[in-house]
């Protein structure tokens, strides 16, 4: 069946204001001109012994070289996975089944992905105790908690590098101190901070890394796990490819297209930089148009493009409605469910209570962010909000 784009559902039409980064961003056009050849041309297996399994071969060690180069660590300690959803399982149950059978205690942070959480619970059903590492009310972990959990008896600690909900930065670089002083093992989901924040595996202090190509304009079902040299890591599935720490034909259009991403990326401090302008105009913009605006995390540090926020109780999906009618992709920071939706577990962590919970907005600049999408976004959403909050204040009890 031929699916074209008339048939097919809609496209993106280019007039929409995308802010919604941290949920995924466009594939590049370079990243799509880089996979394409691929595609249609190096397609035989890599590990093929006849001429194009070779051709396909070299490929794959220059994309490895090219990531390795761009993320600061060696080729070998690149593993190639299918997400970062993938390399932390990887990560957590890998290095848990080589190692320290003695320790029994694994830490998590409390606010890491709903995907992490839920592998943290599988882990519980194995015997482990697992315990949540608290994050204050201004959503950074609770160091000092965090320094009275981490301890002889913990074989493994996993925390987030950046939280894709409120953008806040987690502080890797004191618990990599206070995990490598216990023997501990550190592994950290950095799939919202390499892209967008300047990033080097070899002094970052972690054992392993998780990312994901599909958060900085690389194809999706492509990621890696950096896995530092020397450290064991059990396979989960068994095989020979990557050095045979992750079994499957290698999905070459896929590296080289996160190669193509990473490479695009470059430095990321001057985009980091004027995302963050437009970032801190798009907030201070809203507080002055709608005062009941309340922005969490803001006084403490956040990636450049994030900004989550609520008007007043005004529910999300209500508030989602109102900025598609402008054109406008965001998200909530609830997690949809048959049941209904339920408030962010990121926020409840935090102390926010339920109702604000649910009103929570998630606005994720990036790449394709400009002055004219916030100067349009505060010439016209106000005005759609404005008697939502009148209509509140005047049945508050
Ligand atoms: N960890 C974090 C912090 C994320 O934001 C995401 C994606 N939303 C994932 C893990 C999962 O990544 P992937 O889609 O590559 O499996």
């Amino acid at each position: 069946m031929t699916v074209t784009a008339s048939s097919g559902p809609e496209l993106m039409p280019s007039t929409m204001i995308y802010l919604d980064h941290n949920a995924t961003t466009a594939p590049a056009p370079e990243v799509i001109a880089a996979m394409l050849p691929v595609l249609s041309g190096l397609w035989a297996n890599p590990s093929s012994q006849h001429g194009p399994g070779q051709d396909a071969r070299r490929a794959l060690n220059i994309a490895r070289a090219t990531v390795a180069r761009m993320l600061g660590c060696k080729p070998v300690e690149v593993i190639f996975t299918s997400g970062a959803t993938e390399a932390n399982h990887l990560a957590v149950r890998g290095l848990l089944a080589a190692g320290r059978q003695t320790r029994r205690r694994v830490l998590f942070g409390s606010v890491e992905h709903a995907s992490h959480l839920r592998l943290a619970r599988t882990l519980v059903d194995v015997g482990l105790q697992v315990d949540l590492m608290p994050v204050r009310r201004n959503g950074t972990l609770d160091l000092d908690a965090a320094a009275a959990l981490i301890g002889p008896e913990v074989a493994l600690v996993s925390l987030m590098a950046a939280n894709n909900e409120t953008g806040v930065l987690m502080p890797v670089a004191q618990v990599a101190a206070l995990a490598q002083a216990a023997g501990v093992l550190l592994h950290v989901d950095a799939t919202q901070l390499i892209g967008k924040l300047p990033f080097q595996f070899a002094s970052f202090g972690a054992d392993a890394v998780s990312l994901s190509a599909h958060k900085f304009h690389g194809p999706k079902g492509i990621g890696a796990l950096l896995l530092r040299q020397g450290v064991p890591c059990q396979p989960q599935m068994p095989g020979s490819q990557e050095r045979s720490r992750r079994a499957g034909t290698e999905n070459l259009p896929g590296i080289v297209g996160m190669a193509t991403a990473l490479e695009l990326c470059g430095d990321v401090s001057a985009e980091a930089v004027r995302l963050t302008g437009l970032r801190d105009a798009l907030e201070h913009g809203l507080s002055r148009a709608l005062p009941d605006t309340h922005i969490w995390c803001q006084q403490v540090p956040r990636l450049p493009g994030t900004s989550y926020l609520r008007f007043g109780q005004v529910p999300a999906d209500v508030v989602l409605q109102r900025l598609q009618r402008l054109g406008v992709a965001a998200s909530s920071g609830a997690a949809c469910s048959s049941e209904g939706s339920k408030p962010s577990h990121v926020l409840t962590a935090m102390g926010v209570s339920a109702d604000e919970a649910l009103a929570a907005v998630r606005l994720s600049l990036g790449r394709s962010s400009t002055q004219a999408d916030i100067s349009s976004l505060l010439n016209t959403l106000p005005a759609l909000l404005q008697p939502l909050l009148r209509e509140e204040l005047m049945t508050a009890p």
